[in-house]
């Protein structure tokens, strides 16, 4: 696809919750929890898989969070169902400084998970994993279409690609994170286990 600007990946996606929930696009504001729109977990899958194949992309099936908890170990990143600072400046690393408030205070990860159903996150994970679809074929440079399980298919020269599914993705960006920004802070001084920030 041409890369497509934030603002039509979000009218394409509000046309996608509108028409599954039933309800009328202009419900489907950037700070709205879907859930709050009525999305039960039927629908959340339903939404999920008409994103999937309207925009060529691979949802990760884990959160952020979790995907990081299995690379850090637990009790790093949150601790008793809350999220500790080392967890909020991973994610803080991952969202806009406009939704920085969402993450002062005690953050549960009960929290976390309903700015996850928010309309806006959704509209930038889409975007992140968009990028990772490619247009143009790269033998032929022929237009790309999609093709069966997770992958697009060249139209002119039948060349095939397996979508980067966004779990795999994710968990690459949390091994840089964890390499780049935590070891250094981690490592110094103190051993991790002994280290509660
Ligand atoms: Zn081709």
């Amino acid at each position: 696809m041409p890369e497509m600007t934030e603002s039509q990946i979000f009218d394409q996606f509000a046309q996608i919750v509108a028409r599954s929930l039933r309800i009328g696009a202009e419900q489907v504001t950037p700070d709205a929890e879907l859930t709050d729109l009525g999305a039960e977990s039927l629908d959340l899958i339903e939404i999920s898989m008409e994103t999937e194949s309207q925009f060529h992309i691979f949802l990760p099936d884990k959160s952020i969070l979790e995907t990081a908890v299995e690379v850090f170990g637990s009790g790093i990143l949150e601790k008793d169902g809350y999220l500790t600072e080392e967890g909020k400046r991973l994610l803080l690393c991952r969202m806009p400084e406009t939704d920085a408030q969402a993450f002062e205070g005690a953050v549960s990860v009960k929290d976390l998970q309903r700015y996850f159903l928010r309309v806006n996150p959704w509209v930038r994970m889409i975007q992140g994993l968009a990028r990772y679809t490619p247009a143009e074929c790269a033998a032929c440079g022929g237009p790309m279409a999609a093709s069966m399980g997770f992958r697009m298919k060249c139209t002119r020269c039948g060349a095939e690609i397996t979508l980067r599914s966004g779990e795999d993705l994710n968990r690459e960006w949390v091994r840089e994170y964890h390499e780049r920004e935590y070891l250094p802070r981690a490592g110094a001084a103190v051993p991790m286990a002994a280290h509660p920030s």
